[in-house]
């Protein structure tokens, strides 16, 4: 199932890049400039993840995995211009960037079963409003038909750097690798996707560069 531009009058705006690139920030405040959703399509994973570690179940089992999605009652949403999800009709907050769900939501994201779950929910949001989706494959598979792509990315140093400034534990190195070199969806420049490198933009020049690259892209103000 792709993006049919026909059957909706909304759109999607993919940013994808690796952790700690700044896409969340940068998403949710094009979505405020732009009047848009932003779903934070990473927080599905790490949802899915936190309930099979409550559960006990090893990430890397993916027959479990597969058993539990099966039962389990995903709902995604929106509070004001954020994206919202429960799981079991339980919001888990920010367990959700805890040091567990860091270490095991590559394991879960790498699961067909998985991905195709959540990419009909996250596909589901068009049917309500436009948006700005932030992840890892939204250019490449979840939207390719969106003509407004960014792939936001910084230098490693960079990224660490933000993720520790925020106080959390996160080896970012660790799960860029598995995310890029997984057989499912990885993480790569879509098809049509602009490159923002913001290494070096504070956060307003961000925006203003993500602003310039989807006007050259078509997106009308
Ligand atoms: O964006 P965030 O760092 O919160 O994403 C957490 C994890 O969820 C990523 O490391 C990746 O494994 C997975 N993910 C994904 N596809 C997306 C968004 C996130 O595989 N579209």
């Amino acid at each position: 199932m792709t993006q049919d531009p026909s059957s909706t009058p909304h759109f999607a705006i993919a940013i994808d890049g690796p952790a700690a690139s700044g896409k969340s920030t940068l998403a949710r405040l094009l979505a405020s400039r732009l009047g848009l959703i932003m779903v934070n399509s990473g927080a599905m994973y790490r949802a899915i993840t936190w309930k099979i570690l409550r559960e006990n179940i090893d990430s890397h089992d993916a027959p479990a995995v597969i058993e539990l999605l099966g039962r389990i009652e995903i709902r995604c949403g929106h509070d004001g211009i954020l994206s919202t999800i429960t799981i079991d009709g339980i919001d888990p907050g920010d367990e959700l960037r805890g040091p567990d769900v860091n270490a095991n939501v590559s394991a879960i994201s790498a699961i067909p079963q998985v991905r195709n779950k959540l990419i009909d929910l996250q596909r589901g949001y068009l049917e309500h409003s436009s948006i700005v989706m932030e992840g890892r494959d939204i250019g490449s598979v979840v939207f390719p038909d969106t003509p407004f792509k960014i792939y936001v990315d910084a230098d490693e140093e960079v990224r660490a750097a933000r993720r520790g400034d925020e106080g959390l534990v996160d080896s970012i190195a660790k799960r860029d690798a598995a995310d890029s070199k997984r057989a499912t969806a990885p993480l790569i420049v879509a098809e049509g996707a602009t490159v923002l490198d913001n290494s070096h933009l504070g956060i307003e020049e961000g925006v203003q560069a993500a602003i310039e690259i989807l006007t050259r892209q078509g997106l009308k103000l």
